[in-house]
């Protein structure tokens, strides 16, 4: 699939705000950028850790898949998102070889990236992100 890098590491949290002081003042991590997801009914804040990111997931509505997310499972890792120089090709090789996609098309996720979510019913139970960032 030609992954290049882990491009960030997804965890859902209840409150962004009440999550900060661990990742600033206990990781010395930076925020650098907040911003909301309409359609997917998420607030998302971001922590550059090498040429990886932290991304806290906080849900904006109570049907948002991230408040179900804590509901069934608590506040955590949601998923691994892998980098990729080529997201159709990834997603291609992804199906033929009969894993589960959630989206057969990239989309456009956060800070602009065009992403794909594998189900983790086929990826050991982790749910994966595939993202390219675009040229
Ligand atoms: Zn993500």
């Amino acid at each position: 699939m030609d992954i290049t890098h882990i491009e960030h590491i997804g965890i859902a949290v209840k409150s962004i705000e009440e999550q900060l002081p661990y990742y600033e003042e206990i990781l010395g991590l930076k925020c650098y950028n907040i911003e909301t997801v309409e359609d997917q009914k998420v607030k998302t804040a971001f922590f550059k850790v090498g040429q990886t990111k932290i991304e806290l997931l906080e849900p904006t509505s109570e049907d948002s898949t991230i408040a179900k997310f804590i509901e069934n499972r608590g506040e955590g890792v949601h998923h691994i998102a892998y980098a990729t120089n080529d997201i159709k090709k990834a997603l291609a090789k992804a199906d033929e070889k009969g894993v589960q996609l959630i989206d057969k098309e990239p989309r456009k996720g956060a800070e602009g990236l065009n992403i794909a979510f594998l189900h983790p019913k086929s990826t050991g139970r982790v749910l994966t992100e595939l993202c390219e960032h675009p040229e």
